[in-house]
């Protein structure tokens, strides 16, 4: 209703633009009950939606210049790959360039690295040069709740080829039918009969499977409960075990003893000695010998930190990023509690 309201705003070929009465009449003409859990709700809404409007009108209409184009369908070839879709708003700047204004209504306002990642703000500027033939010099997430217009330079042509090569992969996926489910706050979806993460739970009618299922389909209720109650007992075993193997430690400690006996067992008690460097007189050492060089090896949990160290040009942090990449992988199974969501 907002983003339609903007657009009948800007959506005129010579100034003015339309008056607040008429952009209010718009929004009451058009506006749609549906979605509200109550008529007091929908009420807020509505007020809320006319406050918004307002200041909207306020602020737009005191410098008003009619865009280029309003909700601009663009058919674009990125590499082959046809891409499809709207952009809200385009002007044309007094320097030349295309401002692309995007309107939102999300609840919060934007924050800078979102609005210089926002992957559609990228696929706009590169709709918009192939349409027009002009460079976009200026790109605009427009808050509408706060009528805050939060804007970035364009992007640059790394970033742009990022995007392309985004396209060309997705695309690829796409035709191979590649469609990895991913878990997400909306999760179960209308089609949880067929995401591997609740298929279990809602299983599609023998009747309407066009598929096979996987062989064998024997993962029950029971098999499930038996997997969480092992594991409890394992907890348990394993909290029992750390009580006793405590309790002969400190008895051979007491009694100076190194072992203690069953019928059938023996258990010896050794205090074992683990060696290693301390590093600050190692580097002294090898850097006198030279030999720091050489001792140097790849630990993975220190790219980890140069990833998200800040201090880091931002370049080499992307560029590292880049390399991570599967090196093994192996099943694993992790137990959830349903009822008190608990791990
Ligand atoms: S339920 Fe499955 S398919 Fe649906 S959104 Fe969640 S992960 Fe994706």
């Amino acid at each position: 209703m907002m983003h339609l309201c903007a657009q009948y705003f800007f959506r005129v070929n010579v100034p003015p633009p339309p008056a607040l009465d008429e952009l209010l009449q718009f929004y009451d003409e058009n506006w749609l009950s549906e979605g509200y859990e109550s008529a007091e709700e929908e009420t807020r809404y509505r007020a809320y939606g006319r406050d918004i409007l307002a200041k909207f009108w306020e602020i737009h209409q005191e410098y008003f210049r009619p865009p280029i184009a309003t909700e601009k369908l663009f058919n674009i070839d990125i590499d082959g790959v046809k891409l499809r879709g709207y952009i809200d708003r385009v002007d044309k700047l007094p320097g030349g360039g295309l401002a692309i204004i995007d309107y939102k209504t999300t609840r919060e306002l934007f924050t800078a690295e979102h609005l210089e990642n926002d992957l559609q703000l990228t696929l706009y500027q590169i709709a918009a040069e192939q349409l027009w033939k002009l460079p976009v010099a200026q790109l605009t997430l427009y808050h509408l709740r706060s009528n805050t217009a939060c804007t970035c330079a364009p992007r640059q042509p790394a970033q742009l080829a990022q995007a392309r090569q985004l396209v060309s992969e997705v695309a690829e996926n796409i035709a191979r039918s590649n469609f990895p489910a991913t878990e997400n706050q909306f999760c179960p979806c209308d089609f949880p009969e067929y995401c591997p993460y609740y298929r279990h739970q809602y299983p599609v009618p023998q009747a309407e499977l066009t598929l096979p299922l996987p062989e064998p389909a024997s993962v029950t209720a029971e098999t499930v409960e038996e997997y969480a109650s092992l594991q409890k007992q394992i907890k348990e075993l394993q909290s029992k075990l750390d009580e006793v193997k405590q309790q002969i430690i400190s008895f051979c400690q007491t009694q100076n003893l190194n072992r203690v006996y069953s019928k059938e067992h023996a258990i010896t008690y050794k205090m074992v000695d683990r060696t290693g460097f301390e590093e600050n007189a190692i580097r002294t050492l090898l850097e006198q010998s030279g030999l720091w060089e050489k001792v140097l090896s790849f630990d993975p949990a220190q790219v980890k930190q140069l990833i998200s160290d800040e201090s880091i040009a931002p370049n080499i942090r992307e560029q590292l990023g880049a390399l991570r990449q599967v090196i093994s992988s192996s099943p694993q199974l992790w137990l959830k509690k349903r009822a008190s969501e608990e791990e």
